[in-house]
């Protein structure tokens, strides 16, 4: 089996900056990882919405409009979008939550926050119903207890250390809070491993080169989700950092999956 094709249980749970730790299939020091990681999202930033279109062929946004309806928040809600990038699952929550409700986008890379930020404001949210800070999701600049759920979509993977982004998330959230992480993950029906890991390896770096000019970016999407824990893996990650009512939906047969947790 080679690098390509094996499945790879991340070991890289969680990582130190003067760690080693895995940057894609490359091993790294964690300080590079971090740097690498942001240069990845700066560099993808401005073609970052049309190139999830393409390499999903529209499904992203299924994926996302089931995160948003999964989420458990209403009128007067308060929400934090962690690694929001450009907006799509906190400007869905805004909308479901009303004039009342209220959803944080944090993101640690400049350039991607600054899309999300520049889609909130043609939604008309700033100001009052968005607010747009640049914070790191393993050092949240945000108090205790401070939001009714919590929302990651594609953003763990990139995380030096996952560990401390779900104790950050578990922290911040209000006793009753609701955790929900949409992410790729394992395919669990039969034969589609096969098919999926020709199309991840073969078609969407040579996708990244033709749209973005960026192969290397989309090299790393691919490897980074191979890196990445499975289904039941990443949920025994969420219950040790103090989540109840664990548990997770495959969705398109497992190539993404949604996870939930609550802080009881
Ligand atoms: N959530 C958006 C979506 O689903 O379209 C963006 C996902 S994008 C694949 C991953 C995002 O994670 C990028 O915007 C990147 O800057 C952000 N990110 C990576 N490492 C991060 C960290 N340690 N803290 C906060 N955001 C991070």
């Amino acid at each position: 089996m080679n690098e390509t094709t094996r499945n790879i249980d991340s070991d890289t749970a969680s990582g130190s900056p003067e760690g080693t730790t895995h940057f894609g299939f490359e091993t790294v020091s964690g300080s590079e990882k971090v740097n690498r990681v942001m240069g990845v999202f700066s560099s993808v930033a401005s073609q970052y919405d049309i190139m999830n279109d393409v390499m999903s062929g529209g499904m992203h946004r299924l994926w996302k409009r089931r995160m948003i309806a999964t989420a458990a928040i209403g009128a007067g809600s308060r929400v934090l979008d962690v690694a929001a990038g450009s907006g799509d699952i906190a400007i869905g929550l805004a909308r479901k939550m009303g004039p009342t409700g209220r959803v944080v986008l944090t993101d640690l890379n400049g350039p991607m926050l600054a899309e999300g930020a520049r889609r909130v404001i043609d939604e008309g949210l700033l100001p009052g119903r968005a607010d747009c800070i640049q914070s790191d999701g393993t050092r949240l600049a945000f108090a205790d207890n401070a939001f009714d759920c919590v929302t990651i979509a594609f953003g763990i993977r990139n995380f030096l250390d996952i560990e401390a982004g779900l104790r950050e998330f578990y922290r911040i959230l209000k006793p009753g809070g609701q955790f929900i992480c949409l992410e790729f993950s394992r395919p669990v029906l039969p034969g589609l491993d096969v098919i999926y890991d020709a199309y991840s390896f073969n078609i969407i770096p040579l996708m990244g080169e033709k749209v973005t000019g960026d192969r290397d970016s989309y090299q790393y999407l691919v490897e980074s989700i191979r890196r990445f824990p499975d289904q039941k893996r990443f949920d025994k990650l969420i219950s040790r950092a103090g989540f109840d009512l664990v548990r997770h939906d495959n969705l398109t047969g497992g190539i993404v999956a949604l996870h939930r947790g609550y802080k009881v």
